[in-house]
């Protein structure tokens, strides 16, 4: 008999530590109540899948994240990723933020051990709970050999993705986790399935380590639409490092938008072209001419991941055209 691998189970709050007054409540309940202590005694069974071993890192919903959290998470499970006595890590995490914070795991962690990211839709105490079987789930992605050398990965409702692709699309339901491109597999019953691989680089192949960075750089979102106001424009882009602004369809931005736009790159700020759609490429010089303003354009990326790659990307001397190719490589 093979031993059982040691998996290191890490809290920081969100739904899956919460509690509701009755079973009813689905949606309306306290987050970030249970410590992941309490979480693990409700769960027995995961001890035969794995050695865990757990801690608290944080207690709070991941709507309130920010980039000092996100480098605590990421210094933290860098540091025991490096221990030998550590064959995986699973961090439960809230939901609303998950796919930021494993996308930030993915593009700097320097380990090809499996790191899992977990959340719940509805906390333990409601009824059809997803948390005791997602973190179950979890647990058995991370201690599986097969889950090794493809960055870190978001389990939810039996499906597998890669931090990349996944976002949260869906505001109750437990089927709320998306990839463009699908789900790398499932898991069934504590053994995960893959049909697929990450085709973009990560964790090992990034010039990003967590415990290299002291600060990330501001970098905003702007969200577009017809009547958004220029000096709103201007007001977050004066203090922006980088501004990456969701425009409508494929990128489009308003005519009166494109001034404080091409203003903002002239001075400086990182001027990225996304779509506020979620979904899909947006051309470089299609909508606008990027090569002509000095703009950036995410290539598939969201908004909120893009951020998080243009940041790591400005940690780095990079002029315009390797920022650029950030934007298609990773
Ligand atoms: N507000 C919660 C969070 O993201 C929601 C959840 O966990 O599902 O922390």
């Amino acid at each position: 008999m093979t031993a059982k691998p040691n998996i290191l189970v890490i809290g920081t709050g969100g739904t899956i530590a919460g509690q509701g007054k009755a079973a009813v409540n689905t949606s309306a309940y306290l987050c970030s109540v249970l410590g992941i202590d309490e979480i693990l005694d409700t769960l027995p069974q995961a001890s035969a899948l794995a050695n865990l071993r757990s801690e608290q890192l944080l207690q709070t919903g991941s709507e309130n994240f920010n980039n000092e959290h996100l480098l605590a998470i990421g210094k933290r499970v860098a540091e025991v990723l490096a221990q030998q006595d550590v064959d995986g890590v699973v961090i439960t995490h809230g939901t609303d933020t998950i796919e930021e914070t494993a996308y930030f795991l993915h593009l700097t962690l320097k380990s090809a051990k499996p790191v899992v990211v977990v959340g719940s839709m509805r906390p333990p105490s409601a009824m059809s709970s997803d948390a005791s079987l997602n973190l179950y789930d979890a647990i058995a992605v991370a201690a599986h050999p097969s889950s090794h050398g493809i960055g870190t990965l978001v389990v939810a409702n039996s499906e597998i993705h890669t931090a990349r692709d996944v976002v949260k699309s869906n505001s109750f339901k437990l089927d709320a986790f998306r990839s463009p491109y699908g789900a790398l597999g499932w898991v069934i019953e504590g053994v995960p399935h893959y049909y697929r691989r990450p085709a973009r680089a990560h964790t090992l192949d990034t010039p990003w380590f967590p415990e290299r960075l002291s600060r990330l750089p501001k970098v905003e979102i702007v969200y577009g639409y017809g009547s958004l106001e220029t000096v709103a424009v201007e007001a977050i882009a004066a203090n922006a490092h980088g501004l990456i602004f969701a425009g409508t369809g494929n990128g489009n931005i308003a005519s009166h938008l494109l001034k404080p736009l091409r203003d903002a790159a002239r001075h400086g700020v990182n001027v990225v072209r996304a779509s506020r759609t979620g979904n899909g490429i947006v051309l470089r010089n299609g909508a606008q001419p990027d090569d002509e303003y000095g703009w950036l354009t995410v290539d598939d990326q969201i908004p909120q991941k893009a951020r998080l790659l243009l940041m790591l990307a400005l940690t780095q001397d990079a002029d315009t055209n390797a920022l650029q190719a950030v934007f298609t490589r990773y």
